[in-house]
């Protein structure tokens, strides 16, 4: 039975790294005969400079069908200057919202090969596999009302309105507990509960499904803490679940753990685990078009996607594995560069993984 994939390219090096994702996917795509149909959509600034909006109807309706969403990376200064409502970014938040893709997994992998590209000492991170579960489509980042106001005395205000209902706590709460379950069993829910009303009722409703997951170790964290131990000891983690703001934050510091934010990988999914997959950064606009940078989160991503939407873990682990190989050769994007590998570009990086692939 063939399976659609839509790919949103996006902006930036957006185009650069999903072009060498869909060469690795065109591979396992054959030699697995994974059945794959990929259709092509806009979305950010590409969508704006068309359409006049970040994300056309159309392009919206053929996400809602396809089985899963490969995607680039979104914004770029072009559009910095437009209204809000139709930034780039605006497109993005509204396919994670329209499609309830509400769970966002961000594996943070150290790759042994890449130990020497990390900030930190080796023995601090090597060996380190942690896991980011980030509510996606709740919090300060959608929360009414919001804006900019003036008051009474002319002087103007931003505000935001940080949120969580019970069900949005409980249902990203489960989802991490079930993770979990299926890792080392230790779950560390970060919060501010010293601070804000939110997540002290964050903080309840973890504790109050505990009991349903007797196998699993639940702790809890301030998010300052966790900022400060991801990096002094980050391995004492294993899952990590939060709210959307927390956890852009704290998986943007565990990405850095592993070397570069170029290697991450990410998955946002719905309650059915249909899910759209990207990389961790942004569209780089200082790199972008002079074909250096890191195509591996995105082919990594495009792993995730085989495996945890379309159900092909064989074809996965054959594109993990193919990473690894590549790692091992000693090739590397200027992002992970050290003394003594060898620097290729972004698609050289693709090309030898598509070798490894092969071989
Ligand atoms: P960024 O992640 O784009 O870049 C941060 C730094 O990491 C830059 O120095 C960049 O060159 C480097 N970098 C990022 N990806 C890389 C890769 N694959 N290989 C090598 N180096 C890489 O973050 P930013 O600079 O804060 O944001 C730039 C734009 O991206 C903004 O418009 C922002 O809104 C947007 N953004 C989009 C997403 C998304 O689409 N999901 C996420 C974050 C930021």
């Amino acid at each position: 039975m063939s399976k659609n994939v839509f790919i949103l390219p996006g902006d930036g090096i957006g185009p650069e790294i999903v072009t060498e994702a869909k060469k690795v996917l065109d591979v396992v795509n054959a030699r697995f005969d994974l059945g794959l149909q990929f259709d092509e959509g806009l979305l950010g600034g590409s969508a704006i400079d068309v359409h006049g909006v970040p994300l056309s109807d159309g392009d919206l309706g053929k996400a809602r069908s396809a089985d899963a969403i490969l995607m680039g990376s979104v914004g770029g200064p072009k559009w910095d200057q437009l209204d809000r409502a139709i930034r780039p970014e605006k497109g993005l938040l509204k396919l994670r919202s329209e499609l309830d893709l509400f769970s966002n997994l961000r594996p943070a992998i150290l790759y042994p090969q890449l130990a020497d590209a990390s900030s930190l000492k080796p023995e601090v991170v090597s060996g380190l596999d942690i896991l980011i579960v980030r509510e996606l489509t709740g919090g300060i980042y959608f929360g009414e009302p919001r804006g900019i106001r003036t008051l009474e005395n002319g002087e103007r205000e931003g505000y935001n309105t940080y949120k969580y209902n019970e069900s949005e706590i409980e249902r990203i709460g489960r989802n991490a507990f079930a993770t979990a379950q299926k890792r080392s069993k230790k779950l560390c829910s970060v919060d501010k509960a010293n601070v804000l009303e939110a997540t002290v009722l964050w903080r309840e409703v973890m504790d109050r499904l505990a009991p349903e997951y007797p196998d699993v170790e639940l702790s809890h964290m301030y998010v300052d803490n966790a900022a400060m131990q991801l990096v002094r000891a980050p391995k004492q983690f294993d899952v990590l679940v939060t709210g959307n703001m927390f956890g852009d934050i704290l998986s943007d510091c565990a990405a850095m753990l592993t070397g570069s934010i170029g290697m991450l990988p990410s998955a946002s999914m719905d309650k059915n685990g249909r899910g759209m997959y990207e990389p961790c950064h942004g569209s780089a606009p200082d790199i972008a078009g002079q074909g250096i940078a890191n195509p591996l989160a995105t082919i990594l991503s495009a792993a995730m996607m085989l495996r945890y939407s379309l159900d092909m873990n064989a074809a996965a682990e054959a594109i993990e594995l193919a990473v690894s190989k590549v790692l091992d050769q000693g090739l590397r994007t200027a992002d992970i560069y050290t003394a003594g590998t060898e620097k290729v570009s972004t698609a050289q990086m693709g090309d030898a993984v598509v070798e490894a692939l092969s071989a």
